[in-house]
């Protein structure tokens, strides 16, 4: 019941923010990097109108392996393999090369599943906001550009999913990408 739901999302949020307790975001204030997961959630309930527990949760957790010591394995142990096969497919292979695992997010795009490209969009939707309100410290105008640039093939791929998100995205994209 919504009893349980509750539950288990705190459980989630607590998860996230042991994980990446330390961790900064890159914005000039070096804001706590669990704002960041916790904010991918919120646009997906509040704009998105998402409500599969299982897409929050991907959400809160969606960074966590990519960027912390957590495994696949402990998230399917804690939160199921329902939620951990949502983390896996957002989750970059960092062994591979910068540009690799670029490139791989825009040709994964259109083949993941729609949960995924739920989790994807207001991931990509938060990064946007964050790069329109401050430049990162040692980001060149250029290198935003190139981001925003990027972002805009990424979502390409993952377009049909939110009418909601994919406006607030179109919405960046008109004013960064020509
Ligand atoms: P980027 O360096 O491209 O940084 C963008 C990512 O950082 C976002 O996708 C987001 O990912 C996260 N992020 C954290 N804070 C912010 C913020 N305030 N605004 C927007 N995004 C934020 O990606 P990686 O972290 O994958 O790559 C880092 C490596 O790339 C470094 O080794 C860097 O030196 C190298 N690099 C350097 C370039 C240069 O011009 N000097 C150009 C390209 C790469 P998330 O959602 O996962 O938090
Ligand atoms: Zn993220």
């Amino acid at each position: 019941d919504s009893l349980d739901v509750l539950g288990i999302l705190l459980k989630c949020a607590n998860f996230a923010a042991v994980k990446h307790s330390g961790q900064r975001r890159k914005d000039p204030e070096k804001t706590p990097y669990i704002n960041h997961p916790i904010g991918v959630a919120y646009i997906l309930t509040d704009e998105g109108s998402v409500r599969d527990p299982a897409v929050i949760m991907a959400a809160i957790l969606h960074d966590t392996v990519e960027d912390t010591d957590t495994t696949l394995d402990e998230i399917k142990k804690e939160f199921g393999s329902n939620v951990a096969n949502i983390v896996a497919e957002v989750t970059d292979d960092k062994s591979l090369p910068y540009d690799e695992r670029k490139r791989l997010q825009i040709v994964h795009a259109p083949t993941s599943s729609k949960e995924a490209k739920l989790v994807k969009l207001a991931d990509k939707l938060y990064n946007l906001r964050d790069l329109e309100k401050a430049t990162p410290e040692g980001w060149s105008q250029e290198r935003v550009k190139q981001y925003f640039i990027w972002a805009s093939k990424v979502v390409e791929g993952l377009r049909g999913t939110n009418r909601q998100i994919e406006n607030s995205l179109d919405e960046i994209f008109s004013r960064h990408v020509l």
